[in-house]
Formats: C-alpha cells, sequence, structure tokens
C-alpha cells in the first residue's frame, strides 16, 4: 500500500500491548522504517549492568552518565527477520535485553533526564526524511509531537502480563506468571509517575484497548485509521 505522503507514525502504550509487533507489521505493510526506541532503552540498560553501574540493590547514576558518551547504538537490518536489529558499541545485543534483569532496571535507567535527552536526539535524527513508525512512550508527545498519526496502545494488566508469560515460556525461560505481571505493574507506574517524559496520551492519539483483540484484529483497526486518512487511492 502506498500513502499520499510520508508520515510519521507514533505508536506510544503500555508495556506488552503488542506495539512492537503492530509496528512491525504496519511497517511492513506500508514500505517504511521501524523503530523500536524501547530496544535503544534496554541496551543502554544492558551496557549499565554490564559495566557495574546497576544491579539488583544499587543504582550508579554518576558512573553511568560519565560514560555516556561512550554507547553507541545503532539498527541494522535483517533480511531474513525483515526487521532492525539493535547494536551498542558494534555488538548484536538482541539476544540480552529483553531478559526479565534488563526488563526489571530499564525503567529506573529510562527515567534519568541525560539518557533521554540523547535518545531523543538520535530518534529525532531517524526521521528526518518521515517514512517512519516508532514504539514507544514518549514518541507522540516529546520525540514527535507533530506526527501526523498518533497511536495509544493499552490493555488490562493482567491481560498484558498473560502474554507476556506466554511469550517467555514460549521462548524457553523459566519464569512464574506472578513475577511478569509484578514487572508489567511496577514499570507501569514508574513510567507514568517519572517527573521527565512520562507515560501519556497525546491529546490527539487515538486510543486502542485491545484486551478483547488478538493481534489480526488489532492490524486490522490501525490500518482502517492509515487508510482512512492517508491511503493513496
Ligand atoms: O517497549 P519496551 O517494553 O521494550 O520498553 C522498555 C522500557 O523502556 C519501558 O518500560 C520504559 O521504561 C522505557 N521506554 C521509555 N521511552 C520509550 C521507550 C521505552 O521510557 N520511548
Amino acid at each position: 500500500m502506498t500513502l499520499t505522503k510520508n508520515i510519521i507514525i507514533a505508536i506510544d502504550g503500555y508495556s506488552s500491548t503488542g506495539k512492537s509487533t503492530l509496528a512491525k507489521h504496519l511497517a511492513k505493510e506500508i514500505g517504511y522504517v521501524y523503530v523500536d526506541t524501547g530496544a535503544m532503552y534496554r541496551a543502554v540498560t544492558y551496557y549499565a549492568m554490564i559495566n557495574g553501574f546497576i544491579d539488583e540493590k544499587h543504582f550508579d547514576k554518576e558512573g553511568l552518565l560519565a560514560s555516556l558518551s561512550g554507547v553507541d547504538l545503532s539498527f541494522r537490518f535483517n533480511k531474513d527477520l525483515g526487521y532492525a536489529e539493535i547494536f551498542l558499541n558494534g555488538e548484536n545485543v538482541e539476544s540480552f535485553i529483553r531478559s526479565m534483569s534488563v526488563s526489571n532496571k530499564v525503567s529506573q535507567v529510562a527515567a534519568v533526564p541525560e539518557v533521554r535527552q540523547k535518545l531523543v536526539e538520535q530518534q529525532q535524527k531517524m526521521a528526518l526524511k518521515k517514512g517512519i513508525v516508532m514504539d514507544g512512550r514518549d514518541i507522540g508527545t516529546v520525540v514527535f509531537p507533530e506526527a501526523e498519526l498518533k497511536l495509544f496502545m493499552t490493555a488490562s494488566a493482567e491481560e498484558r502480563a498473560k502474554r507476556r508469560y506466554k511469550e517467555m515460556r514460549d521462548n524457553g525461560v523459566d519464569i512464574d506468571y506472578q513475577s511478569v505481571l509484578e514487572n508489567v505493574m511496577s514499570r507501569d507506574h514508574l513510567d507514568t509517575t517519572r517527573s521527565d517524559s512520562p507515560l501519556v496520551k497525546a491529546a490527539d492519539a487515538i486510543e486502542i484497548d485491545n484486551s478483547q483483540m488478538n493481534v489480526d484484529e488489532t492490524y486490522v483497526l490501525a490500518m482502517s485509521y492509515i487508510k482512512e486518512k492517508f491511503q493513496n487511492i
């Protein structure tokens, strides 16, 4: 499908609402670049972990900030997967950044204004030519307040935890449902209450509550908004 003009599609919302699945699918259908900003915050968190700046008990924010200029993030398109993977200082870190131990720390790292400033600048540069689908927490509010289409994804915490639990079990991760639910709720809390760029629905965003929808139904609904406003017919 082609669109009448190159636009920016911003997809924000709570964790495990299917933002990245939806964003990847939309980008493929309309021939756009997809950027997973959560992967960027996760990669910085992974960097902080392997360099001893954060663990279960402490967070040396000053230490991380002092070496932030040494964090280089880039995306490289993987033809076999059909989307770009994230590289930290030249190393593919996709297989490390989705672990529970990164998930448990990422919202603390993402609350640091200097970290956000660095990543937001990089995100804004990626969209100079538009033609991009970006998902995250602050895309429609801070990164691209002028985005032509903004979607805000939500679903009940229990439903989101069920999905994440199944996904992790399917990937062979030995985890219990209660821990996943606690992580989902704790990230909701940290993401919505932080002082810099909290997760909030932009006034002009379209809300999609997919508690009762599957992946395909969510995609069809989102696609209908794109077709309605931007399809080249
Ligand atoms: O999207 P994902 O669940 O991978 O994001 C991981 C975490 O990164 C979020 O819980 C949030 O704390 C942070 N994040 C953010 N701003 C973004 C994207 C992600 O603060 N644009």
